[in-house]
């Protein structure tokens, strides 16, 4: 099959700065600092500037961001820790972990984001954090969430894996709590040559544990005082995110730009059931994905568009299918069908378009004709 719209394409951000990208790498090869090298210590650095907060600890990928940040953060065993059903898995992965239980809430139907009066009512004498998760590239409001915190005494702790730079209230995501998780999966908006991830906090105490659990519980070499891992970012692949770090705000801006173009093109498709999951953080919104409601008023099913578009070339992505609580390898914690409804009707009906820097106006077009002239 001829691709026409592909659902992303790095090579438009790598090309034009390949030579740059090129020297880095050569650079650590010279130096040889490839373990816990300078490279990583300048990304940590100018990665925690740019998200307006004080330390990252950069580690092997956000799974572990999630999992080794909670442990950082005090939060295991014996506490229960609230997070949204539709979420990619990672989060409860690092959830579980962590040692901790995960309470799984549902969001809100228009912006896939999590649901903070259902987390209200969630809340036990157990409950030791939230996990906002900034899905899609769009931030759960942080004074919600500081509101929030305050009133339950709970911590907050962000998955901001989809929102590297995202911005909402004045706050940029991964600043808002006491600690964040990103990712740096080569798709994600800023995006390594493989694996990564990062722990962002303001707290010293935080930050020194976050580094020797990364460590395998080390700060001095040879003595262990805490039982850590092996997750470090490698010195090359920061090398690499040091090189792309530059370009990232223009990058989603161009994201922004495409997506207002998409909301503007797709207005009239509303009577048909078309619904772009909705915009209320404005221009900070970094959106990693744009995804469309596919509803009941649609006169074609989900899966039909999604083949018809496939067959003229346009490839799309359902973020995510199964909501977490209907995950097989998490039946154990006693979920049903129908305990999560918006979740559960978002994962029936969401479509991700093609979304990338560099995603022209003609192809913006020819995604929204095909949607057109599918339906
Ligand atoms: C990508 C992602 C993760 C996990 O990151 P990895 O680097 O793939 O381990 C966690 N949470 C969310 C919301 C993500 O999108």
């Amino acid at each position: 099959m001829n691709i026409k719209v592909p659902f992303v394409d790095l090579n438009l951000q790598h090309q034009p700065i390949k030579s740059q990208l090129q020297q880095a790498i050569a650079d650590v090869l010279t130096k040889g600092d490839f373990i816990l090298g300078q490279a990583l210590a300048n990304f940590e650095a100018e990665f925690a500037a740019a998200s307006r907060t004080e330390y990252g600890i950069g580690v092997a990928s956000g799974t572990d961001a999630i999992s080794l940040g909670l442990q950082a953060c005090n939060i295991g065993a014996g506490d229960e820790v609230i997070l949204p059903a539709n979420t990619f898995v990672a989060t409860l992965i690092g959830v579980v972990s962590a040692g901790a239980k995960p309470i799984l809430v549902d969001c809100n139907p228009q912006t896939a984001l999590i649901d903070l009066q259902a987390a209200e009512a969630a809340i036990t004498p157990q409950t030791k954090a939230i996990i906002p998760v900034h899905l899609y590239g769009q931030m759960v409001s942080p004074s919600q969430l500081l509101d929030f915190a305050n009133t339950y005494k709970v911590l907050i702790f962000e998955d901001a894996a989809q929102a590297h730079l995202a911005e909402r209230e004045g706050y940029k995501a991964g600043s808002v709590g006491i600690a964040a998780a990103f990712s740096f999966y080569p798709s994600k908006n800023l995006g390594a040559f493989g694996d990564g991830g990062m722990v962002l906090t303001r707290d010293s105490e935080v930050a020194a544990k976050m580094r020797r659990l990364r460590n395998y519980g080390s700060s001095q070499k040879y003595v262990h005082i805490e039982p850590g891992t092996n997750s470090r970012l490698d010195t090359l692949q920061a090398a690499i995110l040091q090189q792309k770090l530059p370009y990232l705000s223009q990058w989603n801006s161009d994201r922004l730009a495409i997506a207002q173009r998409y909301d503007r093109e797709l207005a009239p498709l509303a009577s048909a059931g078309i619904i772009p999951i909705e915009n209320q953080s404005g221009t900070g919104h970094i959106y990693h994905l744009y995804v469309v409601k596919i509803d009941e008023s649609c006169p074609l099913e989900r899966q039909k568009l999604q083949e018809k578009l496939n067959a003229v070339g346009i490839q799309t992505g359902i973020h995510y299918p199964i909501p977490c609580h209907l995950q097989p390898a998490f039946s154990y914690l006693g979920y049903q069908q129908g305990d999560f409804p918006q979740s559960e009707k978002l994962s029936q009906q969401i479509l991700s378009l093609p979304m990338y820097p560099g995603l022209n106006n003609n192809q913006i077009k020819e995604v929204v004709n095909a949607i057109t002239s599918s339906l």
